[in-house]
């Protein structure tokens, strides 16, 4: 077909477009289309297949039109009304933005989907977290339902699925009408979701049936979601509003802080602040002693009990619950709690504990809970976030003023210490030095008991040089370097801590380090030149904790100050070339006895503890001299002394006293004890002859001993009885023990 025949074609069609029949029928043998106009006319056309087919597609397209247009009427009619709106919309929401107050902001969406877009009736409601609604704001009929707050169950409570769909009821007289005061009508009713959760209802009716078309829901859709987006924005301003709130009210805490410097006040304005903020009825604050494990209160408001002082274990109660866990806890009812403490029992049945702890720097150094009374308006689950940011703000602000404390002490002892330095590095002899020094330290922290002992040359000995106990000085013997504390600080060359000896003693730890009982805490520090140790420093206090790890520096760097005066100091190599050994038997020598003896007799005077006294001489030795040469008495003298020692408890003092005379001090020994110890070592010695180079030795021993008459012997006629004792048994025929306990030739002396 030629296109001028389409053309043709197309020009006897066209009156079609206006309304008319169009129809196939076959004349002869042959396709004829038929077409009925309106007005009356009426062609029959020879059509050939092609022709057939574009006829198919005119009907088709005609039955469109026809339909397309009374949409198309309609739409127009419509869209304007709709663009009106939409106008009106972006308008509402210009104002809104605008709007800061919630109420008035709800008001303002109602009156406007009223005035400038139509709607008669419109109620907006907000849901909380108890899912009760809020009517916020409305237009129309006064709701039928008279409170404002509908909770679940209530007339007129119309949320019962979270899942709940937006739903247009063309006729409410069939279903249940939402809008109760209407009996008849169309309703429709739009959830507002917030991060997927339901925030709100808008809700609007008609007293006619289906009175809503398709742009009004699609107008009421697009206000809901205007609606979303302002209640999400309201969300966020609320817990902007109350993150602000919680930073003033902390900038506040901080301000008093750094007015007071104070902690207890701090600590005050921080659980009051919190108590505040979270509208509680009471709480208290705890700071953890990381040492212990407990919780000490430290602060208290509005709780039935006063338990400010109190210390909580590590799993006591809400905070030993903390110190524990690190992390918030929230308890509905504390009574009922099973980790509630029994401090806590006079709380009201139904208290709600909520707590945080507070952390500073990765740790924790307290805790804050706060109480809520009954579970009316009660604490949320929600408010953990806010009570745990709000510690973490306060954990700060304590540790602040914990750190100011510090420098303010710190700078204070550091002054101390130049002071003390100075007149530590003027003192021009050792015991000048030594008490500035004692001085220095004194003035910096506590020492109820303090030390320097300065380690031999061959370093197996520390001799106390400078010792205080109970206010006083004490002199005190040498003792072996690997003994004690100080023995632990040469050997590890590490500051020693000991921060409760009694703690020690209930794990059998204790090592010995002094003689007073009443001492618990210990800092004990090494003493160096060029690297070297060459003593140790060490201050005790009768409390517990006394030290921190700031004084153990503070005491090294005397430590040092004291080595250097030292060097300079003559008399430092005489006291380190002192010997305290007997050459030939490896026993104490008689110096360094006497010494021991005034200690032992001092320690005896002060705590009226006993102390045993033995003297013994070989009998006739001059005879073993003479018969096996001197070389021989040497070695007999070496092997009785071993013997004695092995016999000897390592608490007794074995020393040389003279030529082949040994004395035993026998700390803590009474008298029966001691006469016992006596005649074991008479015996022993008598029953084994001494194998010598020269073949075995007989030798017997005559003792003499004595021991210690409270309360005030003394050095001096504990030494004159034992000698008499002894000159007692060689006189009876030696060999044998002999004792005096009174000073019963004291007057023949
Ligand atoms: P007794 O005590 O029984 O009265 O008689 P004794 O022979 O032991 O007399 P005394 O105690 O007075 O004598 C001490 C002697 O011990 C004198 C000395 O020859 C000897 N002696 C002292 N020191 C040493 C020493 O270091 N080595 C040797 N081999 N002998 C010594
Ligand atoms: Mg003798
Ligand atoms: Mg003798």
């Amino acid at each position: 077909m030629s296109i001028r025949t389409n053309l043709l074609l197309w020009g006897r069609v066209r009156p079609l477009l206006y309304g008319g029949a169009v129809g196939l029928v076959v004349l002869r043998h042959q396709f004829k289309a038929f077409v009925l106009h309106t007005l009356g006319d009426f062609y029959l056309i020879d059509i050939g297949l092609d022709f057939l087919s574009f006829i198919i597609i005119i009907e088709v397209s005609l039955w469109g039109v026809t339909h397309l247009y009374h949409k198309t009427v309609r739409r127009l009619v419509d869209t304007r009304v709709y663009a009106d709106r939409l106008q009106a919309l972006s308008r509402l929401g210009q104002v809104l933005a605008a709007e800061s107050d919630e109420t008035r902001l709800y008001q303002q969406v109602v009156t406007h989907l009223h005035e400038a877009l139509g709607f008669d009736e419109v109620r907006l409601y907000t849901v909380d977290g108890h899912r009760y609604q809020h009517l916020r704001a409305f237009v129309g009929h006064p709701p039928s339902v008279q409170q404002r707050l509908i909770r679940p169950g209530e007339r007129g409570y119309f949320w019962h699925s979270p899942r709940v769909h937006w739903r247009y009821i063309k006729d409410i007289s069939s279903r249940t009408s939402t809008y109760l005061w209407l009996a008849s009508g169309s309703e429709v009713l739009l959830p507002l979701r917030i991060r997927g959760q339901i925030a709100g209802f808008l809700l609007s009716a008609r007293p006619e049936v289906d009175a809503y078309s398709d742009a009004d829901l699609e107008l009421l859709g697009m206000v809901a979601r205007l609606l979303e987006n302002i209640l999400l924005r309201l969300q966020e301003y609320r817990e902007q509003a109350r993150f602000i709130a919680e930073l003033s009210s902390l900038h506040a805490t901080i301000t008093d802080i750094m007015s007071q410097r104070e902690l207890p006040v701090l600590l005050d304005a921080i659980l009051q602040r919190a108590i505040r903020l979270l509208n509680a009825d009471g709480g208290d604050l705890g700071l953890y002693d990381e040492l212990t494990g407990e919780t000490l209160i430290v602060a208290s408001i509005g709780l039935q009990d006063q338990i400010r002082g109190e210390r909580l274990r590590s799993d006591e109660g809400a905070m030993g619950w903390i110190a524990k866990n690190r992390k918030p806890l929230f308890v509905q009812d504390y009574l009922a709690w099973h980790n509630r403490s029994r401090r806590y029992e006079k709380l009201p049945r139904h208290t709600q504990v909520l707590a945080a702890p507070l952390m500073a720097s990765g740790n924790l150094i307290g805790s804050i809970g706060i109480v809520h009374y009954g579970a009316e308006n009660g604490l949320q689950e929600r408010d953990m976030d806010l009570l745990e940011r709000f510690a973490q703000q306060a954990a700060l602000a304590v540790e602040n003023v914990r750190l100011y404390q510090k420098a303010v002490q710190a700078a204070e002892k550091q002054h101390a210490l130049h002071l003390a330095s100075q007149n530590i590095v003027a003192a021009l002899t050792p015991e000048k030095m030594y008490a500035a020094v004692h001085a220095a330290v004194r003035q910096v922290m506590p020492a109820e008991a303090f030390m320097i002992a300065l380690l031999s040359r061959k370093r197996d000995y520390f001799i106390p040089v400078y010792v205080i106990d109970q206010g006083a000085r004490f002199k005190s013997p040498p003792f072996p370097s690997d003994q004690g504390l100080s023995g632990e600080v040469l050997r590890t060359g590490q500051t020693m801590h000991i921060h409760s000896v009694q703690a020690l003693e209930k794990k059998k730890k204790v090592p010995h380090f002094g003689f007073d009982r009443r001492v618990q805490s210990v800092l004990a520090v090494p003493m160096r030149l060029k690297g070297e140790i060459i003593g140790v420093l060490s201050t005790q206090s009768y409390a517990p904790y006394a030290y921190s790890e700031d004084d153990a520096t503070l005491l090294s760097i005397l430590a040092g100050h004291a080595a250097v005066v030292l060097e300079n100091t003559r008399l430092f190599a005489q006291i380190r070339n002192m010997a305290i050994q007997d050459e030939l038997t490896g026993m104490y020598n008689r110096r360094y006895l006497f010494r021991r003896a005034a200690y032992e007799v001092a320690r005896a005077q002060r705590y009226g503890h006993p102390l045993g006294v033995i003297m013994l001489d070989i009998d006739h030795f001059k005879r073993v001299n003479d018969t096996y040469g001197h070389g021989v008495g040497d070695q007999v003298l070496q092997i009785i002394a071993r013997t004695c020692q092995q016999m000897l408890r390592k608490t007794d003092i074995l020393g040389r006293y003279g030529g082949e005379e040994f004395t035993v001090l026998l700390p803590e020994t009474d008298v029966e004890t001691t006469g016992f110890v006596a005649e074991r070592l008479r015996t022993t010695l008598s029953a084994h002859p001494v194998n010598t180079d020269a073949g075995p030795v007989r030798v017997t021993i005559s003792v003499g001993m004595t021991a210690f008459l409270p309360p005030d012997d003394s050095l001096k006629a504990l030494f004159r009885r034992v000698d008499q004792a002894l000159y007692k048994a060689k006189n009876n025929g030696r060999n044998q023990v002999c004792r005096v306990l009174r000073d019963e030739f004291s007057g023949e002396e």
